[in-house]
């Protein structure tokens, strides 16, 4: 489509993701082998050198995250967190189903830098298909002799959405139930069974040949420098065109809407946009002109982390898509720490009474006290970011708020 930049999806349905054999044929596996020619050190610097950033959702940078790992440990392992568990999200599914292979190759870039020979991707609970998918394509992998020693095995969620955490998918991984840890000490020191591991999302993993193949200039030269690179969007809600897209990242969050989505659906007007998923801000007109970077994000208190953009038209209650929001939280909180186990609940009940018309403004207050608490207390990052759809709509749409409210 015009105005996407395709880079992991260039030969998306063009490709079997299953079949190695496809993927080389179009260049597959050459950033692997030019990894392999380097030195380890001097591969983690040209991945820093990109400016590649996280594509799950913090933006941390990957080459400085492979860094950390200490070379001296004999066992290291690299994870793909394929756990996208936003409602809305379905990026590194499409990455998947379109390019899997490109994923295998950069988990065993990954593992060249920093000496892995084992591998796991933690597939989402809901996605059992994709789950055989995975396997033929590390199959095909294998056999054609690509990733060599590296092995990698997928592993399976039960539909928990703290386990896209990082160090709760660790412990799922390892058999336990899914509970963050503390942290530090971070995966890139003490991860799975306690050895140093590398946890990226798909779509990181998925840059990684292009950069090795093109170069870290190459890299860096597309989209906003900050966070460089080209992002896999999926756009839902009242939209007329519903769908998937690859842009730069210097990319509007107007031109996402207007000119990939093709504007609000059946002619009417535009509300809210929620960014990143169910955890994400909500965004009102007068911000639309913002790149979707990580940083110009981050400035209106958003992230487009996980890649979902949800459009709201003006028939949309606010209050009462956040309450459904607050609900899946109070229901997804895995109840280790008091902050989140507590307050997703109480966020959940002072959103309902609001809803029901039968709260009074010192309930706002609250929520806002409340909201505050679990920001800074929360031991994860679910019962941290639970309350930023009930903050940035407060913030945005108070006026939707306010008519419900009893006042004396
Ligand atoms: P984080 O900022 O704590 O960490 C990001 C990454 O950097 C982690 O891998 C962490 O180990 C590493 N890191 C951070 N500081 C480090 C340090 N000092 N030393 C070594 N390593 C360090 O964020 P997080 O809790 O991993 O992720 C939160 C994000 O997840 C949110 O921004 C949200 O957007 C996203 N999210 C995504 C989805 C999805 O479906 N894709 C779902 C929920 C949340």
């Amino acid at each position: 489509m015009a105005n996407e930049k395709r880079v992991l999806l260039e030969y998306a349905d063009q490709i079997d993701p299953r079949k190695a054999e496809d993927y080389i044929k179009v260049g597959g596996y050459k950033g692997l082998e030019k990894a392999r020619s380097m030195n380890r050190r001097d591969l983690i610097e040209e991945v820093k050198k990109s400016g590649l950033r996280g594509r799950g959702g913090a933006g941390f940078n990957a080459g400085m995250k492979w860094s950390f790992v200490p070379q001296y440990a004999d066992t290291k392992y690299v994870v793909c967190n394929f756990d996208e568990g936003e409602p809305g999200t379905y990026k590194d599914r499409i990455i998947c189903e379109k390019n899997a292979q490109a994923l295998l190759e950069g988990m065993a870039i990954c593992a060249t830098a920093i000496d892995s020979k084992q591998g796991y991707i933690y597939c989402r609970g809901e996605y059992p298909f994709m789950v055989k998918l995975l396997n033929d394509a590390v199959q095909s992998a294998k056999a054609s002799g690509a990733l060599g020693d590296f092995d990698i095995e997928i592993r399976m969620g039960a539909g928990a959405y703290v386990c896209g955490e990082e160090t709760a998918l660790i412990e799922s991984i390892e058999g336990h139930r899914g509970e963050p840890r503390f942290k530090p000490p971070f995966p890139g020191v003490s991860g799975l069974w306690s050895q140093p591991t590398v946890v990226n999302n798909v779509e990181t993993f998925a840059c990684l040949p292009y950069i090795l193949t093109n170069g870290a200039d190459w890299f860096a030269g597309i989209g906003a420098a900050s966070y460089p690179g080209t992002k896999v969007i999926t756009l839902t809600g009242d939209i007329e065109n519903p769908t998937y897209f690859e842009v730069p990242t210097d990319y509007l969050l107007r031109d996402v809407i207007y000119k990939l989505g093709g504007g609000i659906k059946d002619g009417k007007k535009f509300k809210a946009v929620q960014v990143g998923g169910t955890s994400g801000a909500f965004i009102p007109e007068q911000n639309l002109d913002t790149p979707i970077d990580f940083d110009s994000m981050a400035a209106i208190g958003a992230s487009l982390g996980s890649g979902a953009v949800l459009v709201l038209d003006e028939s949309r209650d606010i209050v009462d898509v956040v309450t459904r929001i607050s609900k899946f939280f109070e229901h997804e909180s895995c109840g280790k720490c008091n902050p989140c186990r507590e307050g997703t609940w109480r966020c959940r009940e002072i959103m309902e009474r609001i809803n029901a018309g039968k709260a009074c403004p010192e309930d706002i207050e609250k929520l806002t006290v409340l909201s505050r608490v679990m920001k800074n207390a929360a031991l994860c990052g679910l019962g941290q970011a639970a309350p930023i759809p009930i903050d940035s709509t407060l913030k945005y749409f108070k006026q939707e708020y306010s008519c419900k409210l009893i006042t004396l």
